[in-house]
């Protein structure tokens, strides 16, 4: 831009002192400027080419869009095998978004794909002399928001007759989830937020992160607020800096259901033999991730004829987690390995003694198994003495903006 006006500059007070030309040739030159600024889509300067927009049709591969717009089977066999380990084009999807630019000479051949992988993400497939494929992301605008509400029912109806996102509750409940249980909610429970909206190109795509909350429960206030304590590392503490989580997740999974909890005595559903079950069953479709409960090293990622593939997870001298009847451990997992509080360890199925998909999820306190529920667990760390001083004052601001 600066560069361009620098030249509009120069070149019109050498035009001046050349010609000592008149205003109205001055508005011309004005206008050949605009025409100057290229225009730009996915970083490509487009102004000489053809850009067709369009959706991936039911059942249209990539190699079709292509093969419309003028690439052959050869270039597309090489723009195939150049894609690996950028994007799998067989990963093109029905309803998705995509651009063809192509050129405006007779052969009006594609020069460039574009397919898009979500609102933010795309991928480019420049298919010029060389063919070259990459991943571009879009500048996302955030617009900071503000909300509240008092709960007259659930928490889920209050906040959509206010006209917000499901997401939004489902990341306020998850914020909350140790703290508050949201069967409990009563009339009168409220809640303030501050979150952001995310927008391209002036369109709303989706809330973004949750900044500051408070919730009202039973006359109580209940504060969080996002804090990033390093690099890799955020979280949601309240107003004196404790964190809101606990060491352990509630689930090892995002279930459907609990198919079973954790008893001295049941009738086990493939044996017919009374027997305690003393694990809690998460009833999930095949194939969904596994989490580590909390942070841990690998003590086994193995099959057995019962358990099927399993890993098991040692946290501290006190406490281990096992997680059985996996359809598969996560590659790289194995004896060793330190794992993350949600860490992805492997994925459901319903290997060994196991009726349908589920994870047998397995606690053990001081070598004896126990009932997670029943336990009243160690709670995350809270914000390190180095950083508090920086938390409170982000803390303090958004205290404020909540409470306007
Ligand atoms: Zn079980």
């Amino acid at each position: 831009m600066k560069k361009w006006f620098g030249i509009l500059v120069m070149g019109t007070a050498l035009l001046f002192m050349l010609f000592n030309i008149n205003k109205d040739t001055l508005e011309n030159l004005e206008i050949i400027n605009d025409k100057l600024e290229p225009s730009y889509e996915y970083g490509i300067i487009v102004d000489s080419f053809d850009v067709k927009k369009d959706i991936v049709k039911m059942g249209q591969t990539m190699g079709e869009i292509l093969y419309l717009n003028h690439i052959n089977h050869f270039e597309i066999n090489k723009i195939v095998l150049k894609s690996k380990g950028i994007f799998d084009v067989r990963r093109v999807n029905t309803g998705k978004k995509y651009t063809v630019i192509c050129s405006t000479d007779s052969t009006q051949r594609a020069q460039y794909f574009i397919y898009e992988i979500d609102a933010t993400n795309y991928v480019v497939f420049d298919l010029r002399d060389k063919i070259d494929v990459y991943r571009g992301k879009r500048k996302v605008n955030i617009k900071l928001k503000t909300a509240s509400g008092t709960i007259n029912s659930s928490l889920w109806l209050t906040m959509e007759e206010q006209g917000l996102s499901p997401k939004l509750t489902a990341e306020l409940s998850t914020i909350y989830a140790w703290t508050i249980d949201f069967f409990k909610i009563q009339k009168n429970d409220g809640f303030r937020l501050y979150y952001e909206d995310k927008y391209i190109n002036g369109e709303y795509i989706g809330i973004g992160r949750i900044l500051a909350a408070e919730f009202t429960h039973k006359g109580q206030n209940f504060y969080s607020f996002y804090y990033k304590e390093n690099q890799n590392f955020v979280d949601y503490y309240d107003e004196i800096g404790n964190t809101l989580r606990k060491a352990f997740l509630m689930a090892p999974v995002d279930y459907k259901r609990i198919s079973s909890r954790y008893s001295k005595r049941r009738k086990h559903p493939v044996t017919g033999r009374w027997k305690g079950h003393f694990g809690t069953d998460y009833a999930a479709e095949r194939g969904t991730p596994i989490w580590s409960t909390a942070n841990g090293t690998i003590i086994a990622a193995s099959y057995t004829k019962n358990n099927g593939n399993y890993v098991k997870v040692k946290h501290n001298s006190t406490y281990t987690t096992q997680y059985l009847h996996m359809s598969k451990i996560k590659p790289g997992i194995r004896k060793g390995v330190y794992v993350k509080q949600g860490d992805i360890i492997g994925y459901v199925g319903s290997t060994g003694l196991a009726t349908g998909p589920h994870v047998c999820y397995r606690f053990w306190k001081n070598n004896k198994q126990v009932d997670p529920f029943k336990q009243k667990l160690p709670a995350g760390d809270p914000i390190k003495i180095e950083n508090r001083d920086a938390y409170m004052l982000v803390k303090d601001s958004l205290m404020k903006i909540l409470m306007n």
